[in-house]
C-alpha cells in the first residue's frame, strides 16, 4: 500500500479541486510551483524578511507581559500578534517566532456548498480552527450569505476562492479582476471584513492574479496535501485514515479539504486523528497578513 501511495500521491498535491494538471507531478508539478513561486518571491520576499524583522525584533524588545499588565479591555480588539507565516516555497506555515512548529493548518474549500455550516459545528466542538475558502456561486442567496456569516461568527476565518471557480489562467485579466474582487466584496458586505487569505481555484493562479492578491492586501496560499476528490478517498474511513497517516504530514501542513458529505463525516476522526500524532490545529489569525 505504501508504494502505491507514493507513486499517486505527488499527484493529490497539484490536483485540487477535482482537476490533475500533470502527467508527471512529482517533476513537473514541483518545477511548476517554484516557477509560480520564484516570480513573486524577490519581491515579496523583501517584504516579508523585512516584517519578520520588525516583528522580532519587536518581540524581543517588547515582551508581551506589558500588555497583560496595562489594559485587557483593549486587548480583547487588539489583533493577534503573527507567530507564523506561509513559506512561499511549500505552502506550509512556519514559525516566526519560537511558536510551535508541529502544527497543521486546516482548509475547507468550495464552501459553503452543503456541508460547510455542520463542518464549522464540528470544528467548532473540536476546537480546531480553519480557514474556509469560499466561492461566490456558493454566496448568491440571502441563506448561503447567512451560513458564511454564522461560519465567521463561529470564529473561522472566511477566504477568497474566487466568484465562480473558474481557472484564471484561461480568464482574461479583466476576468480575473472580477472573479476576485467582486467575491470580496460580497464577503465584506456579509461579514464586514474583506478576506485576508487567498487561495486559486486548482492551486491554478497568473501574474496578474498574484500581483492583485498582493495589491489587496490578501496572503496566497495553495496547499500541502488533500486527497477529498480522489474516488478511492470518498469514503470517511478512508479519507480519515489517508489524512493522517500519509507521508506528507509534515511540521506545517496546510491541509486542503472541502465542502462535501464524506469530508464531513471525516472531519472529527482527521483532527483527532492529528492531535493523536502530536500535531496542533494552528489558529489562521496567528499567519503573518499584509493587512
Ligand atoms: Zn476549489
Amino acid at each position: 500500500m505504501k508504494k502505491l501511495y507514493t507513486a499517486g500521491l505527488a499527484l493529490f498535491l497539484l490536483a485540487g479541486c477535482g482537476q490533475v494538471q500533470n502527467e508527471d507531478p512529482q517533476s513537473t508539478g514541483d518545477k511548476t510551483k517554484d516557477e509560480q513561486t520564484d516570480e513573486v518571491k524577490d519581491s515579496v520576499d523583501k517584504s516579508t524578511s523585512d516584517q519578520n524583522n520588525e516583528e522580532n525584533n519587536n518581540l524581543e524588545e517588547e515582551p508581551t507581559v506589558e500588555q497583560g499588565e496595562t489594559n485587557t479591555e483593549e486587548e480583547m480588539v487588539v489583533e493577534k500578534t503573527p507567530q507564523y507565516k506561509v513559506n512561499e516555497a511549500n505552502w506550509s506555515i512556519e514559525p516566526i517566532t519560537d511558536a510551535n512548529e508541529k502544527v497543521v493548518l486546516l482548509t475547507i474549500d468550495d464552501a459553503p456548498d452543503q456541508h460547510a455550516l455542520q463542518m464549522a459545528t464540528t470544528l467548532k466542538e473540536l476546537k480546531a480552527p480553519a480557514i474556509f475558502f469560499v466561492n461566490g456561486h456558493f454566496l448568491d442567496t440571502p441563506e448561503e450569505k447567512e451560513i458564511v456569516k454564522k461560519i465567521h461568527e463561529m470564529g473561522f476565518l472566511i477566504g477568497n476562492h474566487t466568484y465562480s471557480h473558474s481557472s484564471l489562467p484561461d480568464l482574461t485579466q479583466e476576468e480575473q479582476k472580477e472573479e476576485i474582487l467582486s467575491i470580496n466584496k460580497i464577503v465584506e458586505e456579509v461579514i464586514g471584513e474583506k478576506p485576508k487569505f487567498f487561495r486559486a481555484p486548482f492551486g491554478q493562479n497568473t501574474d496578474f492574479s498574484k500581483e492583485l492578491v498582493a495589491q489587496e492586501g490578501m496572503i496566497l496560499m495553495n496547499w500541502t496535501y488533500g486527497y477529498d476528490w480522489e474516488a478511492k478517498y470518498q469514503t470517511k474511513e478512508a479519507l480519515a485514515d489517508i489524512m493522517v497517516n500519509t507521508p506528507y504530514l509534515n511540521n506545517g501542513a496546510n491541509l486542503l479539504m472541502h465542502d462535501r458529505s464524506w469530508t464531513n463525516e471525516a472531519l472529527s476522526d482527521i483532527v483527532n486523528g492529528l492531535r493523536k500524532k502530536g500535531f496542533e490545529i494552528v489558529d489562521p489569525e496567528l499567519i503573518q497578513t499584509t493587512i
